[in-house]
């Protein structure tokens, strides 16, 4: 029952919704006495003979209007208990959204996507019940078995009623004992489901991938397993909840027999009369939907505290990058720099980056090379607070970036990730994403510079098309160029382009650079990139290698190093050369 406690600070903020509803819920228990009685009265004037035609309809008038009643009561309690338990659902929906968006990138490193969706769906209606349909079986079953066993003793039979609850205390303890073997199945049960759901997730994600390595025997067998594994598990889960009913039918069977047995004595005895047996029995038969109710009950709360507990321990963790509590209200502009002793991800033992310092003046371009995994993107994720450094720091105008609000700092930076997303929504939504109001023209003009506007008027429904998930029928270099457009939508004070032209060929690329130069005139660009190319007009140019740089400088003067830079340059230029089907020896 602890999930109640736990759930306490809801039910005081819905404080009015439950008094109502649990007030209507006792009114609803209390003339749920009212039929029994009348019948036991009628049957006993019928015995002795005294039942009048005027008297009958009153009795029957009296039990059409406690019949009414309770159908308008229990129409009302459901509303303000059930309704209560979907604003509860909603505002943990609610509070995990905004966690999920809060936290770093290590928290989803660690989480599983499809673990993180259970949560969200699967715990928060297990929660929605308890707040629910917990308590509604804890209120009832204690105010109807209540009243029903305070009815029976003091209107009919104090020594019957006890005989009749002699069984009880068993059904007390196999309900317990079930409540916790349930706990542990389910829990269990519910994380295969997490399981299950993670697999799907990759599946339909890497579909494409499974297809073209023809691995989809295998990934349905995969599947199959897993799923087999949710089967038992909450085929286990079902052997204990298929227990409670039983349990209850054999124990209030008993209940039953000892009634009647005794019963029938004490009305030969003429202790009490036949009417009061029979509102006796009917009294019984009230108590078995509250002793289902109870056994419901530890069902529901277990299944509850589980998922509690679950969705509790994720919104209690902590996202690494924290903002200072005093953090600048401000948007950070001017010069750039980056004084990395080393940097390690969490998690991880060897550094990524090391001995990494240089600075770039606001409005210069800088040019990021190197080989794969040499530390490029990492550089760049440092810059954003992606990962906060521990040893070091990046400064932004002449400010640690720490000082600066997360919120402010990123709204400085248009980022356009390797990895980039397309919703699945139209291109104008794609690109207007921070901005869904702005001018249509501005959203073209994005689209110019990046080089996709002719491209998307040539699609049938030109803005207005829709982009599948993940951008499916969009080719790589029509989808890095939206992104692009993103962007430059916010006129970033820093743009960032991480990778962002290796799908387009080499003329779009030098034609979005053109554009691209005139546009920033002023503000700082910082491009990753393999080809050369696209940076070989950079201010600075950082050669990185193995998280440490190997070379620095303009394109001039790295090319007079005779170092990694010059021979990749000339490298890549023969290369270009010959896909262009050109010879080294003039046109
Ligand atoms: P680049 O952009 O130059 O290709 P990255 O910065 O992506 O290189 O990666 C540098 C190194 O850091 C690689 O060895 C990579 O495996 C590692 N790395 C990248 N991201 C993470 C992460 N989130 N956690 C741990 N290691 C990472």
């Amino acid at each position: 029952m602890k999930v109640f406690l736990q759930l306490s600070w809801f039910f005081k903020q819905e404080k009015k919704a439950y008094i109502t509803g649990i007030v209507l819920l006792l009114m609803v228990a209390f003339l749920q006495l009212v039929p029994p009685k009348i019948i036991g009265i009628v049957v006993d004037e019928i015995d002795q003979g005294t039942l009048a035609a005027g008297k009958l309809l009153l009795w029957i008038g009296l039990l059409v209007g406690a019949g009414l009643s309770m159908y308008v009561l229990r129409y009302y309690w459901r509303i303000m208990i059930f309704g209560s338990a979907v604003k509860l659902a909603r505002q943990l929906r609610k509070q995990l959204f905004d966690h999920f968006t809060n936290m770093s990138q290590s928290f989803y490193q660690r989480k599983r996507t499809g673990d993180l969706m259970a949560h969200a769906t699967n715990d928060l209606q297990a929660i929605q019940q308890t707040a629910g349909s917990g308590v509604l079986t804890l209120v009832d079953s204690l105010a109807t078995g209540g009243f029903v066993m305070i009815a029976m003793a003091a209107t009919i039979s104090w020594k019957l009623t006890l005989i009749a609850l002699i069984p009880m205390p068993l059904m007390a303890i196999l309900t317990s004992w079930y409540g916790n073997l349930l706990h542990r199945r389910f829990h269990k049960a519910q994380e295969a489901f997490s399981a299950l759901n993670d697999k799907t997730q990759e599946s339909i994600s890497g579909i494409k991938v499974l297809k073209t390595f023809g691995q989809e025997k295998e990934e349905i067998e995969d599947f199959r397993r897993q799923s087999d594994d949710v089967v038992k598990k909450n085929i286990s889960v079902a052997k204990i909840d298929s227990l409670f009913d039983p349990t209850i039918s054999i124990v209030v069977g008993i209940s039953f027999f000892l009634s009647i047995v005794f019963g029938a004595r004490y009305v030969l005895n003429e202790e009490i009369t036949i009417g009061e047996l029979i509102s006796f029995t009917t009294y019984l038969g009230l108590l078995i939907w509250p002793m289902l109710a109870f056994g419901w009950l530890f069902n529901i709360v277990e299944r509850g505290r589980a998922s509690y507990d679950r969705v509790s321990r994720l919104l209690a963790e902590k996202t690494e990058v924290l903002e200072q509590k005093d953090a600048l209200d401000l948007i950070p502009s001017g010069k750039i720099g980056f004084q990395i002793a080393t940097f390690i991800y969490p998690g991880e033992k060897e550094p990524v980056l090391q001995d990494v310092h240089f600075s770039l003046k606001q409005g210069e371009t800088l040019g990021i090379v190197g080989k794969t995994g040499a530390g490029k993107t990492t550089l760049l994720k440092l810059l954003i607070r992606e990962f906060d450094l521990k040893n070091g720091k990046v400064t932004f105008g002449g400010r640690a970036i720490t000082e600066y609000k997360i919120k402010k700092l990123r709204e400085a930076i248009g980022y356009v990730p390797q990895d980039h997303f397309l919703f699945s929504a139209t291109i104008r939504e794609n690109i207007a994403f921070t901005n869904p109001l702005i001018d249509e023209e501005k959203i073209f003009k994005a689209a110019k510079i990046a080089n996709i506007h002719d491209d998307i008027l040539e699609f049938t429904d030109g803005y207005d098309t829709i982009v599948g998930e993940r951008g499916v029928s969009l080719s790589g270099g029509q989808k890095q160029r939206i992104s692009i457009a993103r962007a430059l939508l916010l006129q970033p004070e820093v743009l960032i382009l991480d990778d962002s032209l290796s799908a387009v060929d080499a003329k779009t690329e030098e034609e979005i650079l053109h554009a691209l130069k005139h546009e920033r005139e002023g503000k700082t660009t910082i491009i990753t990139a393999h080809r050369l190319s696209a940076i070989h007009h950079a201010n600075l140019i950082v050669v990185l290698d193995e998280g440490k740089i190997l070379e620095r400088g303009t394109h001039e003067e790295l090319m007079e190093m005779d170092g990694w830079y010059k021979e990749m340059y000339v490298r890549q230029q023969l290369e270009e050369l010959v896909e262009q089907g050109g010879s080294l020896y003039g046109k």
